[in-house]
């Protein structure tokens, strides 16, 4: 078990689509950092929480080590990774405490435009490339349907055209680079949105008043953003 700590930690994402609107979330609920967005660490000031900057594939995986208390992630990665650690026997380390109302896309299978789509009999014995592939195969053990799970870390949109597979499952919000690439979205998996995620057990230590208080303010946040 992780050692006693008297300073929370979240994790956010250091760059891309969440890591701006998870810094403003947090700044509302009152929190401040000594200048370090180049760091991987962000020192609290106002209170006593700080920030890890990581690649969002990190989070959950920190979060089950003990290294960091909340995170803020997409729950297509959460999911991900729950899964895959399902898939292995390992048990649930983390869980989303809060929809925190920005970063929504849905996973969706997408498929060539000229298919007449029927359902999802008609993947039997299809390759489908995907960057999550836990979530994937569970949604396909969940209907009887047997296809091939291609796991791509990214362009995944491209594979059709080059061959590598029939179809893929990708995240999607406005659809725009599914057309750009003769792809029509068919079924939906999940529907996702950046989350509050948090360890299954709650810390023995001063740690627990600090994330009761911030669950208190971001519920606040949201609602008023609501
Ligand atoms: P990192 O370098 O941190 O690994 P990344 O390339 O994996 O970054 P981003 O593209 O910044 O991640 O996406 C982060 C999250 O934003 C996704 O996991 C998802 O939850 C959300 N998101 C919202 N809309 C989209 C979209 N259209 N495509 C991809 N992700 C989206
Ligand atoms: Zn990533």
């Amino acid at each position: 078990t992780a050692p006693a700590r008297d300073r929370l930690r979240i994790a956010i994402q250091k760059s891309g689509r969440l890591a701006e609107p998870a810094r403003s979330l947090l700044t509302a609920c009152g929190l401040s950092w000594r200048q370090s967005r180049d760091k991987l660490f962000c020192y609290g000031e106002s209170l006593p929480v700080d920030l890890l900057l990581v690649r969002d594939d990190d989070i959950p995986g920190l979060i089950a080590d003990g290294v960091c208390d909340f995170g803020i992630v997409g729950r297509n990665e959460l999911d991900e990774q729950g899964a895959a650690r399902r898939r292995i026997g390992l048990p649930d380390a983390y869980q989303a405490l809060r929809g925190l109302n920005f970063g929504q896309c849905r996973l969706m299978l997408a498929v060539p435009e000229e298919w007449d789509w029927q359902g999802v009999q008609q993947l039997a014995g299809k390759r489908i490339a995907t960057s999550y592939p836990a979530i994937l195969a569970d949604w396909l053990a969940e209907r009887g349907v047997d296809a091939q799970v291609v796991e791509l870390s990214g362009s995944v949109e491209i594979a059709p055209r080059l061959g590598t597979a029939d179809l893929i499952c990708d995240l999607v919000s406005s659809g725009a680079t599914l057309a750009a690439n003769q792809l029509k979205p068919v079924e939906t998996l999940l529907e996702s949105e950046a989350v509050l995620a948090g360890p299954v057990k709650t810390p023995d230590d001063a740690r627990a008043g600090l994330m009761a208080m911030l669950l208190r303010r971001l519920d606040g946040v949201v609602k008023l953003q609501d």
